[in-house]
């Protein structure tokens, strides 16, 4: 075979790999909607089937990998490709399986948020009667929160306690995925700033600080949107944050740029 016609078939097996995976996560997306309802809101059904579904997107992407190696960087090697031209080819691989993974993440953040937005909705109507003011009964705004939460009535300051009942509570599971859809844009920047550090050589100071600043942002988007949804966890944001950066801080004692540049922390 020419290295064109390996090319082509090559070319050709990444457009299969790319469709199929997108119709997989369409179907995902139908799917658990629907499962939610059918299963009157429960999410663990749902849950379940997003398990499986995530199986098969990474059997795709290891199927990638495989058919590469197996096959794919042989059939170039026989035709007479130039290593650079291989390692080219190698790129698009890799660039897909980024792809899916993010595709991947996006999809799974969206389906546990709009079950938890789903939840939420189902617990309002749920209350049977508009939640009001018990002092001059105007109408309140249902806080978007899965835990019990004073609401203070806009028209005569009466302090009223909201209590979610039994679906809102349900939908805790979905606090996760609704602070990561929160913070998705921070996450995207945190996977390139750690991409960018991976692919360093040499490894500098700026591409750790980089790095760190990139997690710290995430983090923040995420603890944010956390303690709106649980409001209990507020007074806890400074420490959760340390928390979660404290494996990063660990890694970065053993990394020399760090070291050398004073260990120049940004979260004290
Ligand atoms: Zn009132």
């Amino acid at each position: 075979m020419s290295v064109a016609a390996v090319t082509q078939r090559w070319d050709g097996f990444l457009a299969q790999v790319r469709e199929r995976f997108g119709q997989i996560m369409r179907e995902a997306e139908e799917g658990c909607a629907a499962l939610l309802q059918q299963t009157s809101f429960d999410p663990q059904p749902m849950g379940n089937a997003w398990t499986a579904i995530e199986l098969r997107a990474k059997q795709l992407e290891s199927k990638i990998e495989d058919t590469w190696s197996a096959q794919v960087e042989q059939a170039f090697e026989r035709a007479g490709a130039p290593p650079p031209a291989i390692a080219y080819e190698r790129t698009k691989a890799d660039a897909l399986r980024d792809a899916i993974e993010v595709e991947r993440e996006r999809v799974r953040i969206k389906i546990w948020s709009d079950a938890g937005r789903a939840l939420h909705a189902r617990a309002i109507a749920e209350l049977g009667r508009p939640f009001a003011c018990v002092r001059c009964t105007a109408p309140l705004e249902v806080p978007f929160t899965y835990r019990a939460l004073n609401v203070t009535c806009p028209r005569c300051r009466n302090v009223n306690g909201f209590e979610p009942g039994t679906f809102m509570r349900a939908g805790e599971v979905c606090v996760h995925p609704l602070s990561e859809e929160a913070a998705w844009p921070a996450w995207l920047a945190m996977r390139q700033a750690e991409r960018a550090w991976r692919a360093a050589r040499p490894v500098t100071i700026h591409h750790l600080k980089a790095w760190e600043r990139a997690q710290i942002e995430y983090w923040r988007a995420y603890l944010s949107a956390r303690a709106r949804l649980l409001p209990d966890t507020a007074h806890a944001f400074d420490a959760d944050l340390r928390g979660r950066m404290r494996a990063f801080y660990e890694q970065m004692d053993r990394e020399r740029p760090w070291i050398e540049a004073g260990r120049p922390r940004d979260l004290a």
